[in-house]
């Protein structure tokens, strides 16, 4: 990939940073918790949505500006550099917009993508169950085919979102005798029935990011399932490939950001002349610059099929990794502030444990840059 900008691209990024300038993100809420925070969120993305500038990379009769991959790019780069706050439906416009511009149906598109962008309607991800995490395709969540919709029972786990979601990319069985990847169903549910209970769970840095589902008899109309009844998995997969791609494109500028964070601290406490942090920090700026290579790579992969693949796992193991030892550096480097319950240091600190659980553990994205980038055979696991 050429990452020389041309003129069509420099036109582009300047008229971004112009618009940036002009309409600059307000500073993250200090008090007021989590609701502040998501009114914060849905702020910047109704802002971002009636400056047209929500998803450039959405097609321009969904709303977006149909940019090329690496237009995308410098837009996130540009936003990361604005440091502004994640779109409130990130969810949404990352995974659940391009799942449905591959696999929905013309109505579907015309109906949800819209109010996607707008932020009016939030997307959430309810795939993950107690007994259904790495290994998906084993969930147990039913749906049963009554008339012209369909009745759900199950439970679902690690919701992000769900408190304040209107729609849910739900997976569920509904062939129990087909081989587990065959009876999977991709609906979109509507959370807001009595039927769909949302319990939050408190994280170790204080806020319920996510949630338990419990579902009981929710129904779900026939005309709400995404790419065929038995084809879930093959959607979801379009799922997962985007919030590998996209959501480690964006983190991997927030981690670049992170780190040059600290080290203006590391400057402030004289600590770049210690050989110790200057290699740490400078090992750190490697990895950094290798995850931004790699992510704008991942670029090509787009450009040639269309969609994400199966690289873009390795940029979020990188990423994951990489965000952990920055955030346990700062902990050094700052000193106790950055372990005082509160501070931006403590939340990303505790935050990053998270992150190589997330959008799939490092271990299965492991599995999938072996087996499927490099080509390595299968494991075979022993009886
Ligand atoms: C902050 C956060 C937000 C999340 N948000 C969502 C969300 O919005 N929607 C959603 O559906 N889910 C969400 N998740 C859930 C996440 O996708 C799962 O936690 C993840 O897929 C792992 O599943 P699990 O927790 O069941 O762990 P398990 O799959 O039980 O894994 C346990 C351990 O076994 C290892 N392991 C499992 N299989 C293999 C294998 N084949 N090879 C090698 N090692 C293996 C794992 O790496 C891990 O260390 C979120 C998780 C976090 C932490």
């Amino acid at each position: 990939m050429d990452l020389t900008f041309s003129e069509r691209e420099t036109a582009f990024r300047d008229e971004l940073r112009s618009w940036l300038a002009d309409n600059p993100p307000d500073p993250k809420p200090a008090d007021g918790g989590e609701e502040a925070q998501l009114a914060w969120r849905l702020d910047w993305q109704r802002r971002l949505y009636e400056g047209g500038w929500a998803a450039p990379h959405w097609p321009v009769e969904y709303g977006g500006r149909g940019v090329t991959p690496t237009e995308s790019a410098i837009y996130f780069e540009e936003i990361g550099r604005a440091r502004a706050p994640m779109a409130a439906n990130i969810l949404g416009v990352l995974l659940g917009g391009p799942t449905l511009m591959v696999w929905g149906t013309q109505e579907q598109k015309d109906r949800y993508l819209s109010p996607i962008l707008s932020g009016e309607e939030i997307w959430c991800q309810g795939f993950s169950e107690p007994d259904a995490g790495s290994d998906l395709a084993s969930l147990k969540t039913r749906a049963v085919k009554r008339g012209d919709e369909w009745v759900v029972t199950g439970q679902k786990v690690w919701t992000s979102g769900a408190q304040y979601s209107k729609w849910c990319m739900l997976v569920a069985r509904t062939d129990s005798d087909a081989p587990k990847h065959k009876g999977l169903t991709y609906f979109l549910m509507d959370m807001q029935q009595d039927a769909v209970q949302v319990r939050p769970l408190r994280q170790i840095t204080g806020e319920a990011e996510f949630n338990e589902l419990f579902i009981e008899d929710a129904t779900i109309p026939d005309t709400n399932v995404v790419g065929d009844v038995g084809n879930g998995w093959n959607v979801a997969l379009t799922t997962l490939m985007n919030e590998r791609a996209g959501i480690g494109f964006a983190s991997q500028i927030r981690l670049r950001q992170l780190l040059d964070d600290l080290i203006v601290v590391a400057a402030e406490r004289g600590l770049m002349e210690d050989p110790l942090y200057a290699d740490a920090l400078a090992e750190l700026h490697m990895r950094c610059e290798s995850i931004r290579l790699l992510a704008w790579k991942g670029l090509t992969d787009v450009e040639r099929y269309g969609q994400p693949g199966p690289e873009g796992s390795l940029v979020k193991w990188l990423w994951s990794d990489t965000n952990q030892r920055v955030t346990q550096l700062a902990a050094d480097i700052v000193g106790p502030q950055a372990l005082i319950g509160g501070t931006g240091w403590s939340y990303e600190l505790l935050r990053a444990r998270g992150n190589t659980i997330e959008g799939g553990t490092t271990e299965v994205l492991k599995n999938i840059v072996a087996e499927r980038v490099l080509g390595l055979p299968r494991l075979k696991v022993a009886a």
